[in-house]
C-alpha cells in the first residue's frame, strides 16, 4: 500500500514540475531537459538508472527500469509526456507556471495533462523504493517530450531509435483514463482507454483552368474544392461499433439501468438516453472529417488554377478503407487527396489480466464506482509505442469531485486538480504495480 509520504510527494513533484516550464509551442519550440533533469534526479535518488534521451538538443525524454521479482512475467510501460502546451498568465486566475496549492487545489498548465501523472509514476516508483518492495513485472518508466507537437522528438524517436530499451513490453499505461466521472448523482465510472482513433489529416487540391474573373470558366479550382469541403463537411459517417465502444455502451447503459437491446441497432438512440456519459461516447461512434483550413487565390478579378484545403480526418480502428473510399466519392474527380499526416488507430484487448486488474486497483478504492472501458476521440504517445507491439490502455488514475469539468481542464485557463486526486493516483497506481498479475 502506497504510504502518506508518497501520496505528499506526489503533490510536491508536480507543482516542481508545473514550476519548470515547458511550453511546447510546436515547430520545434520547446524545452523539456530542466523538467527531465529534474525527473531524473529523483528516479537516481530511489535507486534508479534513469537514461537521458535527446535527438534534438533541449528535448529530452527520460527511460528508467524497474526490475521486477518475477523475470518469466513481460514488462510493462508506464509514459507520461514532459511537455505542455501554451498558456496565457493573462488569461489566468493564478499563474500558469506557479504550481501553487491553493484551498486543497493544485493550479498550473500541466496539472491534469500530464504533470500530474508524470509525479503520480515517479512518486510511486520513490515509494516502491523507500518501502523495499517491487513489481512483479519489470516496469518500464518513460517521460517524453514533443507530445503536444509531432512527438519526432519525443514517443517517435524512442520507439524508433531506442526500441532497445522497451525490450519485454507488452503493455503500456499512458493518457488518459481512469478519472472519476460523474454519470448520475452517486453514479461514478471511470472509463479507462482501450483505444485511440486514427489520425488522418488531410490536404485536398482542387487543379482547374486559372483566367479572367469575368470569363465563363467551367473548370474553377475554387468552386470545384467548395463543392468537396461542403460534402466532407456534411457527410453522415455511418456508426460503427468497434469492441471498445460497443463494451463502452452496454456497460454504462447497465450501470444507468438502461436496456441496452438497440446498442447495435440503434447506437446514437442509446447514446441520447446515456445522459451526461454520452459524452464519452459521441466523438467515438463514427470516422469523421472536419474541413478546417482552406487557401486559393490572390486577388478577386483572377481565378486560380490552384485551390488548396485542409480536412482533419478520424479514423476508427478497422474502418480506414472505410474512410478512404468515403474520402475518394467525397472529393469527386476534380479535387485530389493525399495524408498531410497520419496516425495509426489503436484497439487493445478487453479482456487481459491487466484490464481485470486496473479495474480491481480502482474498485480497491472506490468500491461504489463502475468501470467502463473507453475510446479517445484523438491520439496519444501510444500510438508510436504501439509500432514495438506494445497494447496501450489510457491509465492516469484521478478521483475527481463532482462539478469538475475533466475534459475542459486540457489545454484549458485555469487547469487544476484536487491534490486529493493525486493521493487517489499514487493508491491505485501503486496498488496495480504490486498486486497486478
Ligand atoms: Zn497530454
Amino acid at each position: 500500500m502506497a504510504d502518506q509520504a508518497a501520496q505528499d510527494e506526489a503533490v510536491r513533484l508536480a507543482a516542481e514540475l508545473i514550476r519548470i516550464d515547458t511550453t511546447n509551442r510546436g515547430g520545434g519550440d520547446a524545452r523539456e531537459r530542466p523538467a527531465a533533469e529534474y525527473v531524473a534526479a529523483e528516479l537516481a535518488e530511489a535507486g534508479l538508472d534513469p537514461v537521458l534521451l535527446e535527438r534534438t538538443p533541449g528535448r529530452a525524454n527520460v527511460v528508467a527500469r524497474i526490475e521486477g521479482t518475477d523475470p518469466a512475467q513481460p514488462a510493462l510501460l508506464l509514459h507520461g509526456h514532459l511537455d505542455v502546451v501554451p498558456a496565457e498568465p493573462a488569461d489566468w486566475s493564478v499563474h500558469p507556471f506557479s504550481g501553487e496549492v491553493r484551498d486543497g487545489v493544485l493550479w498550473g498548465r500541466g496539472a491534469v495533462d500530464m504533470k500530474n501523472a508524470v509525479a503520480v509514476l515517479v512518486a510511486v516508483a520513490r515509494g516502491l523504493a523507500r518501502t523495499g518492495r517491487r513489481p512483479a513485472r519489470d516496469v518500464v518508466l518513460a517521460f517524453t517530450a514533443d507530445e503536444e507537437d509531432s512527438a519526432a522528438d519525443g514517443a517517435a524517436f524512442l520507439a524508433g531509435r531506442h526500441a532497445g530499451l522497451f525490450d519485454g513490453c507488452t503493455e503500456g499505461l499512458g493518457e488518459s483514463g481512469a478519472f472519476t466521472f460523474h454519470a448520475a448523482p452517486g453514479l461514478r465510472l471511470y472509463p479507462v482507454g482501450a483505444a485511440e482513433r486514427g489520425t488522418a489529416w488531410l490536404k485536398l487540391t482542387a487543379r482547374g483552368t486559372a483566367g479572367h474573373g469575368s470569363r465563363p470558366n467551367s473548370r474553377n479550382a475554387v468552386t470545384a474544392l467548395a463543392g468537396a469541403v461542403t460534402r466532407i463537411g456534411e457527410h453522415a459517417w455511418p456508426a460503427r461499433l468497434i469492441p471498445t465502444v460497443r463494451a463502452a455502451l452496454l456497460a454504462m447503459a447497465d450501470a444507468l439501468g438502461l436496456d441496452a437491446a438497440s446498442a447495435e441497432r440503434d447506437p446514437d438512440g442509446l447514446l441520447a438516453r446515456l445522459g451526461p456519459a454520452s459524452v464519452l461516447v459521441a466523438p467515438v461512434l463514427r470516422n469523421s472529417a472536419n474541413p478546417t483550413m482552406l487557401q486559393a487565390g490572390y486577388k478577386v478579378n483572377v481565378i486560380p488554377g490552384e485551390a488548396v484545403g485542409y480536412v482533419d480526418g478520424r479514423m476508427l480502428p478497422g474502418y480506414e478503407a472505410e474512410f478512404e473510399a468515403a474520402m475518394d466519392e467525397l472529393t469527386g474527380p476534380d479535387v485530389g487527396w493525399e495524408y498531410a499526416h497520419r496516425e495509426v488507430p489503436l484497439e487493445a484487448p478487453l479482456d487481459a489480466p491487466l484490464m481485470a486488474a486496473m479495474t480491481s486497483a480502482l474498485l480497491a478504492e472506490d468500491p461504489q464506482s463502475r468501470i467502463v472501458p473507453y475510446c479517445m476521440a484523438g491520439g496519444t504517445d501510444a500510438k508510436h509505442f504501439s509500432r514495438l507491439g506494445i497494447a496501450g490502455y489510457g491509465f492516469t488514475p484521478l478521483a475527481l469531485p463532482p462539478g469538475y469539468d475533466y475534459h475542459a481542464m486540457f489545454h484549458g485557463v485555469d487547469e487544476r486538480i484536487p491534490v486529493t486526486a493525486l493521493h487517489f493516483g499514487v493508491r491505485v497506481m501503486d496498488r496495480l504495480l504490486t498486486t497486478a498479475s
